[in-house]
């Protein structure tokens, strides 16, 4: 089973390879974190996060 964590900045559900690489953050805040410039396409993408 893999590991679960929770974003540390929204608290949905991640993974260990969000925790451990992503700065424990889900994928959503990760990129609006370090990448806000491609925040809106990525939140496009995802529109249910
Ligand atoms: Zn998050």
């Amino acid at each position: 089973m893999e590991e679960k964590f929770n974003c540390k900045k929204c608290k949905t559900v991640i993974g260990g390879h969000n925790q451990y690489l992503h700065d424990g953050m889900c994928d959503d805040c990760f990129f609006a974190e370090y990448f806000p410039e491609d925040a809106q396409v990525f939140a496009f993408e995802n529109p249910n996060l």
